[in-house]
């Protein structure tokens, strides 16, 4: 085990590194890409965020045969299914995740840009960034690397996912960019792990409950904001090409 790696370094040596790690690792299976964030290069400085969504069981799964302590960030939009909050701390007991943290919105920046709770309707953008995005920034302050569930079967600019990448503020792995629906089901069946209780009833993706609709067909998240033309809520910021502040050369 090597968690004595430099990170972060400058800008430039943490995107080499990201992919010299994606190239390490593509193709290999999620518990050798986990197994290589947590035990060989970030330790406790790594941390999974979870929607605890349709598809979040095997990753959890994985992680927790790994180790149950590796932090869990969950972030409550406070506009979650209460069947995503129920199937969260079922999830929770059945794997027995021991260091799972569940981060809120900002009241006051709630109070201010959001008092009727119905930013949704007119600005979902911003209300991804109220919601979602800042309180994941504020939730990842501490580390280095986090663990997302995305998937290439997700499609969009998801489709070109690679197993690790680093988004100018923290490395990225993405164990499952490989795996189908299939493989995910299958894995969840071999496990004997608790559905999500929406899936039975039409959604294969699930997110608030104000931006997501049930959906068929081969567009896992063709039923998140529904035409809206919005796909992302923002979390996921894009992976620079060069370093901030640097000019590339033509
Ligand atoms: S998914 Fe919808 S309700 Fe949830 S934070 Fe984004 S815009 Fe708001």
């Amino acid at each position: 085990m090597n968690l004595a790696r430099a990170y972060p370094q400058d800008d430039d040596a943490n995107l080499a590194r990201a992919a010299a790690l994606a190239a390490e690792l593509e193709g290999a299976a999620p518990h050798a890409v986990l197994r290589v964030a947590i035990e060989r290069e970030f330790g406790d400085r790594v941390a999974l965020v979870s929607s605890f969504g349709a598809e979040s069981a095997a990753l959890l799964h994985i992680a927790a045969e790994i180790d149950r302590a590796t932090p869990v960030i969950f972030i409550d939009t406070d506009k979650h299914f209460a069947q995503t909050l129920q199937y969260r701390d079922e999830l929770v007991d059945f794997l027995k995740l021991t260091n799972v943290r569940v981060v809120a919105p900002d009241t006051d920046e709630v109070a201010a840009e959001d008092p009727k709770g119905d930013l949704w309707r007119g600005d979902p953008d911003a209300c991804c960034t109220l919601r979602k995005v800042r309180p994941n920034e504020r939730a990842l302050a501490g580390f280095a690397a986090w663990i997302t569930g995305r998937k290439r079967h997700h499609g969009g600019v998801r489709a070109r996912l690679p197993f690790v990448e680093h988004d100018g503020r923290h490395f990225k792995f993405n164990p499952l960019a490989a795996w189908t629906p299939r493989e995910i089901n299958a894995y969840a069946r071999a496990h004997g792990l608790p559905p999500h209780p929406l899936v039975a009833q039409g959604f294969p993706s699930i997110g608030c409950w104000p931006c997501t609709s049930p959906s068929e067909g081969t567009d896992a998240r063709a039923g998140r904001w529904a035409g809206s033309g919005k796909t992302e809520c923002g979390i996921h910021r894009p992976a620079p090409t060069t370093a901030p502040g640097r000019r590339m050369a033509f």
